[in-house]
């Protein structure tokens, strides 16, 4: 199979031929029809990831069909239309038990523990626990946006943050997942307040459902401004985008008893921000993370898409090739993309 590899971090990936993948005892191998590009596929490739063991093969964002089933998996055949979420789960592990395979203590993720979807064929583990059935009225390339930034977001707003009718809501960061905070945040109706440095993106972001914006660069504080259009402070604020800065002004921006949520990710230098605690003790903030999203929730997101309350296709920036993946991933630490980049083409 053409698969994208590279042989060491931040040297310029490959397209390569390298032979098809078979499915494990408890696995299935799925063709990938879409891949999302994620900053997350940066990172790893510059070598922030420790699970990272080169050559490697990126990509963790897919949907597909399965080609191949092992022989121990019961609840799937070839054929079938799927996705999974970004953290599979071992299925025995304490935290698999109480339902939370996001946080599973023997993960596996595509792109990262393991071979990712940035090829023709991909190599997924415990299929019974972890696939997740694609309604048919679904495309793709909109399940793959799904990705991590879609569910890791719908996690964020609706299970972690607890997001209310009427609530305010920051969303600090409109690239995808922020963008994604956005819609589902005004989704379950809520006021949302983005923010960002470029309007094109704050622009977006409106069109997504924010109420109103901020441009960092245009006002002396991005707290004040906050404070002023919620009234007092959010009741949750999202770090999007995974900076020192965005995670102090999300934090800071919270009314009492508000929930600070960390989805961008904090790695290598941004790995220990400063954090207001004497403000998190006062005013009895909550600092939650969020790590993807188990596969047994995604019900409640895909009845949502399928009502068309969410439309994650219209975060869909652009669709390239497996070969044009290589350039896109390489530059995905400039922040010039609107919305997700889709690979369709293999
Ligand atoms: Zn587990
Ligand atoms: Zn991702």
């Amino acid at each position: 199979m053409k698969a994208v590899v590279y042989e060491a971090f931040s040297a310029p990936p490959r397209l390569q031929n390298v032979p098809d993948p078979t499915p494990v005892a408890h696995g299935v191998v799925v063709k990938v029809m879409a891949t999302g590009v994620c900053r997350s596929d940066w990172h790893g490739w510059v070598g922030h990831d420790t699970d990272i063991q080169l050559p490697h093969v990126p990509g963790h964002e897919l949907a597909g069909i399965i080609e191949a089933v092992g022989k121990d998996v019961t609840r799937w055949n070839s054929g079938d239309r799927v996705t999974v979420p970004f953290v599979a789960g071992c299925g025995a592990c304490p935290e698999c038990h109480s339902g939370n395979h996001q946080v599973c203590d023997h993960q596996f993720q595509p792109g990262f523990t393991h071979w990712g979807s940035f090829a023709q064929y991909v190599s997924i583990h415990k299929a019974d626990i972890n696939l997740v059935r694609l309604p048919e009225t679904l495309d793709f390339a909109t399940a793959a946006s799904l990705g991590c930034r879609f569910v890791t977001s719908f996690r964020a707003i609706v299970d972690q943050g607890k997001v209310t009718a009427g609530q305010w809501v920051a969303v600090h960061g409109c690239g995808g997942v922020g963008l994604s905070a956005i819609m589902i945040a005004n989704a379950v109706g809520a006021n949302v307040v983005a923010i960002d440095i470029s309007d094109d993106k704050l622009a977006l972001a409106k069109a997504m459902g924010a109420v109103a914006t901020v441009n960092a660069t245009k006002v002396a504080s991005v707290v004040e401004a906050v404070t002023e259009i919620t009234h007092g402070g959010a009741h949750v604020s999202v770090d999007a985008l995974g900076h020192p800065t965005t995670c102090f002004n999300s934090i800071s921006n919270l009314r009492k008893r508000g929930k600070h949520i960390q989805v961008g990710l904090m790695l290598a230098e941004n790995s220990t921000p400063a954090i207001p605690m004497s403000k998190v003790i006062a005013h009895e903030l909550e600092i939650l993370g969020s790590h993807g999203m188990q596969a047994h929730r995604y019900g409640a997101m895909m009845a949502m898409l399928q009502t068309g309350k969410l439309m994650p296709e219209k975060l869909i920036g652009k669709t390239i090739s497996l070969e044009q993946s290589i350039e896109a991933l390489m530059n995905m630490d400039k922040f010039d993309v609107t919305g997700v980049t889709v690979i369709t083409e293999f």
